[in-house]
């Protein structure tokens, strides 16, 4: 295991969620499963049910850049679900998969030496370049790599837990320090790609001899983002609050899984009604453990792939249903004020329990 997540987190020495689901009645208490079944009832009659296969591939197409910024909007032509009610922000390392992505190709490849060699005198984003730069030098390949990042353990439950929250409507994004083609192949071997509408990372390409390269997603010296918290070439949080003040994010509720310090920022860019699920006994974990009052979502840590799916459905199932519960009122509302000429009429709507 290389030394450097906590570098990673701190950049450097400086200082770094379609309910057309509408089949099921508001007042149910149902389990996830339950209604992934109800989706599939429902969507059976209609159209057929989106299954990853199903979706138009996932050409990872544009590049919007924004002050010098990267982000990969996986499927463009796809608006988000008019009645999603959840986004949910994912970051990879540890979380999606079980290893720090970095740390996996640079061990398995046989290039640590070199990058304890070369730590004390790089940030982690730059290294990461270089070190793809060693390997090739090594006479490994971009398939190579992509070979060795299929190997990377993710849990069975974590890749169940995407699956059904993206079927049951969210709007998954990924936030994450490691690169695009790590990530891309990761998700892609794990037919998961398909469920997540944004890559928020790293860019990486593979350059004409064959080098994979890989780019800060600020670029600290043309556009620096300011934050202190994070490291040079990444504040999560600039991230998180551009996606809150996108239409499509409006009066929706989030809910950010993450383990690193880099994941700090954007949970406490959360607001009320928000969601963070922090890996117990990591650095996040720790940083909102050791003053919680800072943190506006409610706090719900997990520490196992089984508790990361069973926590991260609950609080997709009870969002959903609250969703459904509060346009089903609306809807009442708003039949009921035509007619509501008796006093009192309106407040006497049956609310959904
Ligand atoms: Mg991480
Ligand atoms: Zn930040």
């Amino acid at each position: 295991m290389l030394r450097r997540r906590a570098n990673k987190a701190n950049g450097n020495t400086n200082t770094r969620e379609r309910s057309q689901v509408a089949v099921w009645k508001p007042s149910q208490v149902i389990s996830c499963h339950t209604a992934v079944a109800a989706i599939k009832t429902h969507r059976e009659s209609e159209t057929p049910p989106p299954t990853n296969k199903q979706k138009p591939r996932r050409s990872l197409v544009s590049q919007t850049s924004e002050a010098g910024s990267t982000i990969r909007r996986l499927f463009p032509e796809m608006a988000a679900p008019a009645a999603a009610a959840v986004v949910v922000l994912f970051d990879f390392d540890k979380t999606i998969i079980q290893w720090d992505s970095d740390d996996w190709v640079i061990t398995k490849l046989g290039a640590a030496d070199a990058f304890n060699r070369l730590r004390p005198t790089m940030r982690w984003n730059s290294l990461m370049d270089r070190m793809m730069g060693e390997l090739h030098a090594q006479g490994r390949s971009a398939d190579d790599i992509r070979e060795c990042l299929r190997s990377a353990p993710l849990d069975a439950h974590v890749l169940s837990a995407i699956r059904t929250a993206s079927a049951l409507g969210c709007d998954l994004k990924v936030v994450s320090d490691a690169n695009s083609f790590f990530i891309e192949t990761v998700l892609e071997h794990h037919g998961v790609l398909g469920c997540f509408s944004e890559i928020n990372t790293n860019p990486a390409r593979v350059d004409a001899q064959g080098r994979l390269r890989i780019s800060p997603f600020h670029d600290p010296t043309s556009s620096p983002h300011g934050c202190s918290l994070c490291p040079d070439n990444m504040c999560k949080g600039k991230i998180i609050q551009r996606i809150q003040g996108t239409d499509s994010a409006k009066n929706k509720h989030f809910i950010y899984i993450g383990d690193g310090k880099g994941d700090y920022c954007p949970s406490l860019k959360l607001g009320e009604g928000d969601y963070v699920m922090p890996k117990e006994n990591y650095p996040l974990w720790s940083l909102i453990s050791s003053d919680p009052q800072l943190i506006k979502a409610e706090v719900h840590p997990w520490s196992s792939g089984e508790e990361f799916e069973r926590i991260l459905l609950k609080l997709v199932n009870k969002l959903i249903t609250s969703h459904a519960q509060g346009s089903q009122l609306d809807y009442k509302c708003d039949m009921s004020n035509p007619i509501s000429t008796e006093v009192g009429h309106h407040q006497t709507l049956p609310i959904p329990n």
